[in-house]
């Protein structure tokens, strides 16, 4: 249950960028200070100096020693003395503490011998940027899904309407995230287009980057790409692709269907999912495609894999991007 290593050396590069520009803006800040009040330039060593001590003997599992209390109660004075100083030489009390991201961490991403929260957060973001449809991903969560496109009169096809087997999809979806480890099944989303697939696809997405796990979401036109581009220039290992679409613990592949289907693309989609289960992985595949059209697109062998890995849903209603562009 982790990202990929380009996550967290990413992450660990914004951090140390945020860090350097944080101590620019302090020394531009406390140069500024000390040459209109020179006595701030000590009070700032003998707090840099408390703050230390404290760190060391906390670091020892003294937290609670008469030490630690004594040096927290002098650093606070000089705190209140630097806020006086400060003020009457017409700089806000704060001037010199509030130029980091994080004053919990001071942008060191760490807060004793524990991540500071900050840095889970940018670690977490950063594997959501790298999804390549990351600026829908921001938009699409289970909160923003909006089950009052779906009627509530019954289809009497189904017995029930709309809105309700959407509702229940909602639930499947949401528990299959909290109880998702890579063991789990994979998904096969059916509906025609507009009904909210990649919606929810990107949903259950967020849901797992958040629990800390390696998704990998593309569209199969995306994918099939990656797959023909690492086919033709065979000889050079891409470690990006096998993480992505090999070893990450979901691979969400959109709009199965509408890609260019070639013998290469069939043969490329069938060996990327037994690949997967080989390796245990499940896989979600989203399609507007009925079984039938797939089974004639892709194969049998294709197909039967598919359903024999994969719980299948199936989304009803009417086409909520064709609504939502009438009631605007
Ligand atoms: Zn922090």
């Amino acid at each position: 249950m982790a990202y990929k290593k380009s996550i967290y050396l990413r992450a660990k590069q914004a951090l140390d960028d945020r860090r350097r520009a944080s101590e620019a803006r302090y020394w531009q800040r406390h140069a500024e200070v000390v040459a209109a009040c020179p006595e701030i330039d000590a009070l700032e060593r003998q707090l840099a100096a408390t703050g230390a001590e404290v760190v060391k003997l906390a670091a020892r599992g003294e937290s609670s020693s008469a030490q630690i209390a004594r040096l927290s109660a002098e650093n606070l004075e000089l705190q209140r003395k630097r806020a006086e100083l400060l003020q009457t030489a017409g700089f806000p009390k704060d001037y010199l503490e509030n130029v980091y991201t994080c004053p919990a961490c001071r942008d060191t991403g760490s807060c004793g011998s524990y991540y500071c929260k900050c840095y889970l957060d940018l670690i977490r973001q950063t594997a959501k940027d790298a999804i390549p449809a990351a600026a829908m991903l921001k938009n699409c969560t289970f909160e923003t899904f909006d089950l009052s496109y779906y009627s509530d009169e019954v289809d009497p096809a189904l017995g029930l309407s709309h809105r309700r087997v959407m509702t229940t999809v909602v639930a499947f979806l949401k528990d299959y995230c909290s109880s998702f480890s890579p063991a789990s099944k994979g998904l096969l989303m059916l509906g025609k287009t507009g009904l909210g697939k990649t919606h929810l696809s990107l949903a259950v997405v967020n849901r797992l980057i958040d629990r800390n796990f390696n998704v990998y979401y593309g569209t199969a036109q995306n994918i099939l790409d990656r797959l023909q581009k690492e086919h033709f220039s065979r000889g050079t290992t891409d470690e990006e692709l096998d993480d992505d679409l090999y070893r990450s613990d979901l691979l969400v592949i959109d709009d199965l269907g509408t890609e260019m289907v070639t013998s290469f693309t069939v043969s490329a989609l069938y060996n990327l999912l037994n690949t997967r289960l080989g390796n245990g992985l499940p896989t979600v595949f989203n399609t507007n495609l009925q079984l039938s059209e797939l089974e004639q697109t892709y194969s049998q062998r294709f197909t039967s894999r598919l359903m024999g890995s994969c719980d299948i849903i199936e989304f009803h209603g009417r086409d909520v991007r064709q609504q939502k562009r009438n009631r605007a």
